[in-house]
């Protein structure tokens, strides 16, 4: 097996024989040859049905033609420049004109950047310090953030080599949770700067705001002067071209966008209400710079991408995403099946446990090695999902109906596989 030859030899080179935590799985990952519309072919010659794509960004699936040839175009003139270009001005365009609390953008290189960015910018506008974040929320690798974080570091209480000092300002609280919230902002309320929240918790699992849920969050901020992040690096353009705030309507003040709006390729944003962007310097004194900032290239894939997502694109999408669902209901149902399926428009996950999933706590009452048997049976399978219970799987434009019932055939056999 050439896959497991290249993971010996990659871990003398590469930490962990990977370049982030979650794409090591046990006994070996598959190492990727290539990728094309909904599928993924490893170095061994197997081809797998893709429901990963790229733990998000690709809402198109692997390689679109139409993206592919106009990056091919904008290399030959350059890959980056250090100057302006007008296609950051079309792509900024295209933001504002789609997500409500967006006026203003900056483009940055990941999703770890934006919110890295979007917190210093909302302690900057309001002279305070400290921050709240959601239990089991993941915003991307940098220190302040890495407090009871989702996504890889999920099992890790925290990471080694953060400074007691970096988390200090960052506080947490159970999501779904009213009163926990209210009574630490009644606290706190004078130094909170601001609440960052995945508005769909999607980075230990996928967990939905609870009705009236992200409509309190706006008005408890707003009461408090505390400025509302919504972390739609997953969400945006995911959820509906406008996002989780379009698909929920509620209007935060500053939102972060990555891993879509890139089009395959690595980007990221941070855009909201211009008073407050306009502190980002050189407007403003708010620190925030990088060479690879509008990068042409990802700029181009992006605008692409987001040129091509219309009405129907999303109820096409998203009705792929109720079909799959509902033959998941079908199949837990014909087996008693005891789990917990969530999901909605093109997300969803199986969370193993019977019990009802609402935050962090819950989550992690799943039973991880029966979802570890579920996610090897998909892989012999040809299904490939996040290797992780808290991690959630996507659809693309890709998918095929085919693709979708057979699919439906392999979870039926590996979840009586994994729970017998
Ligand atoms: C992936 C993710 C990030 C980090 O983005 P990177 O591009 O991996 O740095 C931040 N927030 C959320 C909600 C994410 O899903």
């Amino acid at each position: 097996m050439k896959s497991e030859e290249l993971f010996i030899e990659s871990q003398n080179y590469l930490p962990g024989g990977v370049d982030s935590p979650v794409r090591a799985f046990k006994p070996y990952p598959f190492f990727v040859e290539k990728g094309k519309g909904s599928k993924l072919w490893d170095v061994d010659g197997n081809i797998y049905t893709d429901y990963c794509l790229g733990y998000g960004p690709l809402i198109m699936g692997h390689a679109p033609e139409n993206i592919i040839k106009s990056v091919y175009e904008q290399i030959q003139k350059g890959t980056t420049y250090g100057a302006p270009t007008q296609k950051e001005i079309e792509l900024a365009k295209m933001v504002v004109n789609n997500v409500p609390c967006a006026d203003m953008v900056r483009f940055v290189n990941s999703g770890t950047e934006a919110t890295m960015s979007a917190i210093r910018l909302a302690r900057g506008f309001t002279g305070k310090k400290k921050i709240i974040k959601f239990e089991g929320s993941y915003h991307g690798a940098h220190d302040s953030v890495l407090v009871k974080s989702g996504s890889g570091a999920a099992c890790l209480p925290d990471s080694s080599g953060v400074p007691e000092e970096a988390t200090i300002n960052t506080l947490s609280v159970p999501f779904n949770d009213e009163e926990s919230l209210s009574s630490l902002i009644e606290l706190e309320k004078d130094e909170i700067a601001a609440i960052i929240v995945e508005p769909v918790m999607a980075n230990i699992g996928c967990i939905q705001p609870q009705e009236g849920y992200l409509e309190f969050l706006r008005k408890i901020t707003k009461e408090n002067n505390i400025i509302l992040i919504f972390d739609e690096v997953i969400t945006g353009f995911r959820l509906s071209k406008g996002g989780a705030q379009e698909y929920f309507d509620v209007t935060p003040d500053l939102v972060t966008l990555g891993k879509i709006i890139g089009g395959g390729f690595p980007m990221g944003a941070l855009a909201g209400k211009r008073e407050i962007m306009e502190l980002i310097a050189p407007c403003g004194g708010v620190y925030q710079a990088g060479t690879f900032n509008g990068n042409p290239v990802s700029v181009t894939a992006g605008l692409n991408t987001l040129k091509s997502l219309d009405y129907q694109f999303y109820n096409d999408l998203n009705e792929k995403g109720r079909f799959l669902r509902r033959g998941i209901e079908d199949i837990l149902d014909d087996h008693d099946f005891n789990l917990n399926l969530v999901g909605l428009a093109s997300m969803f996950q199986i969370y193993f446990t019977g019990d009802e999933v609402k935050n962090y706590k819950q989550a992690k009452k799943a039973d991880v090695g029966k979802f570890g048997v579920y996610f090897q049976e998909l892989l012999k399978n040809n299904i490939f999902i996040p290797p992780s219970q808290f991690e959630c799987c996507f659809l693309s434009k890709s998918h095929s109906k085919e693709d979708i019932e057979k699919t439906l055939e392999s979870i039926e056999s590996s979840l009586k596989l994994a729970l017998k």
